[in-house]
Parts: C-alpha cells; structure tokens; sequence
C-alpha cells in the first residue's frame, strides 16, 4: 500500500513527535537552522529547501500543513534561511558531524541468495557491524562522546556525532575522519594497531580463522559525501521515510536493532 499524502498528513497532525529531532539539534539556534522537504503538490513531488522556522511548535504546524513525503534537517546559518536567498550567501554557524551508511553499498558481499535492493537479517548484521565499527571508532580513537545512531528509514544508519567540537570542523577536517573510519585502501595505509584489533573483533566473527584480508570487505562503507557537505541535509528524526513509511527512528544499541522495529506510520495509524 502506498503511503498517501492522506496518511501524512494524519500522522504529521496528530502523531509526529518533535522531540527526537530537538534532542540531537537542541533548541539553541533552533531558529536559525535550514530544513528541506520533498513536496506533494498536485501529485507532482516537488523539493524545497533554505526554510527555517522560529520554533519547534511553527515545524509542527508546516509539517501538518504540508504533509510532506520527506522531511531534511541540515546546519545552522546566520541570518536564518529564507526561500528567496541561497543558503550558500548566508554565514554558515555549524552542523554536526554526520555519517551515512548503507546496506546498498554492500551488494556484492551480500550472500543471502535473494539479491539486491532488500533487508534480510543475515545481510543486515554487515550493516550492524559496520555501524558499530564506526561508533566505536568515534569514541576510542576521536574521543566523541556525544554520538547518536539513527535508522535512515530504509536500509541503512545515520550517526550524528553532537559534540560542540565537532559542529565546527571543516570540510577538510570532515574529510580527514571519514577517510580514517573507511581507508580506500586499509592494506596500504598504516594502520594503528588498536583499528585492527577493533576491526578483528568485530568483523573476525564471521569467519572460523579470520585474517584482515577476510574481513577487509565488510570495513565501513561510509558515503563520504555526506560526511564532508557541511550544507548536507539529513533526514529528519522523527520523521517519515515516505517510501517504506518507516519512522527515521534513534536507535540505542544498533546490534539490537533490526529494520522491522523502527514504527510504520500505517501501525502508528492504525491502518493495517
Ligand atoms: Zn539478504
């Protein structure tokens, strides 16, 4: 069934929920912050962005207005995004430190039989260590300690690492982690030793006597674009992927989670 404006608009005015998005952006420079959706307008989807909004109750309001198919957050700028002026002549202020991990990247380390463009668990634990991989590699070898994990709504994870410090790097510095957490080419690149003791531990498991060669395939494939566009918008949390219908949920132990726990806007609805 697909995910009409109808059951948008019903889930957005009576359901949504704002406050996973303002844990992770908070309310300081609320105001300040650009979001982007992709439209329905006269069955035609449309996507619109450099909007912001003064507080989180007006996001509500347009959300419930518009019901859109997707909903995107992106970084704070100053003076607050209009839609008559490009977010690229406003001063950017900052944006957290965002990954983006999909399961699609995987496809040809895929060995479940039942192909491509699909969840299963057996090809979702190569997500789920891939994402604790880069967790972890956050905590120990950067020392981030505010790290969030989200389902993308789909077939992947999002981390938003929140720490103050990390609102504020570069571009060149965004490129800098992104490259270290997933080397191009880890055979090459001196590694340290505690990078593949980690990558042994969490990766070796799949193999009965596993060499870093073996697990070299299910390293992080990070789209590194996504880490280093500090304008880049994300998908909103809280909000509905409008494909699958599946909520962009936080996700506490990614090792836990499987795809089928994130809530559907159609069971939140009551409709199935
Ligand atoms: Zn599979």
């Amino acid at each position: 069934m697909k995910i009409t404006q109808e059951i948008l608009r019903e889930f957005y005015s009576k359901h949504f929920s704002v406050a996973p998005l303002i844990k992770i952006i908070g309310l300081k420079n609320f105001e300040r912050r650009e979001f982007g959706f992709e439209l329905i307008m006269d069955d035609e989807e449309r996507f619109t962005r450099n909007i912001s909004f003064k507080t989180p109750s007006n996001l509500v309001e347009y959300l419930s207005t518009v019901a859109p198919k997707s909903a995107y957050v992106g970084a704070i700028y100053d003076p607050p995004p209009q839609p008559s002026v490009s977010i690229i002549k406003l001063r950017w202020l900052g944006r957290e430190l965002v990954f983006d991990l999909d399961l699609t990247d995987y496809d040809d380390v895929r060995t479940c039989g039942k192909g491509k463009e699909h969840v299963c668990p057996r090809c979702w634990r190569i997500a789920q260590d891939a994402i604790l991989f880069v967790i972890e590699t956050l905590e120990e070898d950067f020392g981030f300690e505010k790290i969030v994990c989200l389902f993308s709504g789909r077939r992947g994870f999002h981390v938003w690492v929140l720490d103050n410090i990390a609102k504020e790097f570069d571009e060149i510095t965004r490129e800098a982690i992104v490259s270290y957490i997933a080397p191009e080419d880890p055979v090459r690149t001196p590694l340290p030793l505690r990078w593949k003791k980690r990558a042994m531990k969490i990766f070796g498991k799949r193999f009965v006597n596993p060499t870093f060669q073996h697990i070299l395939p299910y390293l992080p494939r990070l789209d590194k674009r996504v880490t280093i566009d500090i304008n880049r918008l994300m998908r909103m949390p809280g909000s509905v992927h409008g494909a699958t219908g599946r909520i962009v949920t936080i996700v506490k132990d990614p090792q836990e989670f499987y795809v089928d726990d994130a809530p559907h806007v159609k069971e939140i609805l009551g409709l199935d």
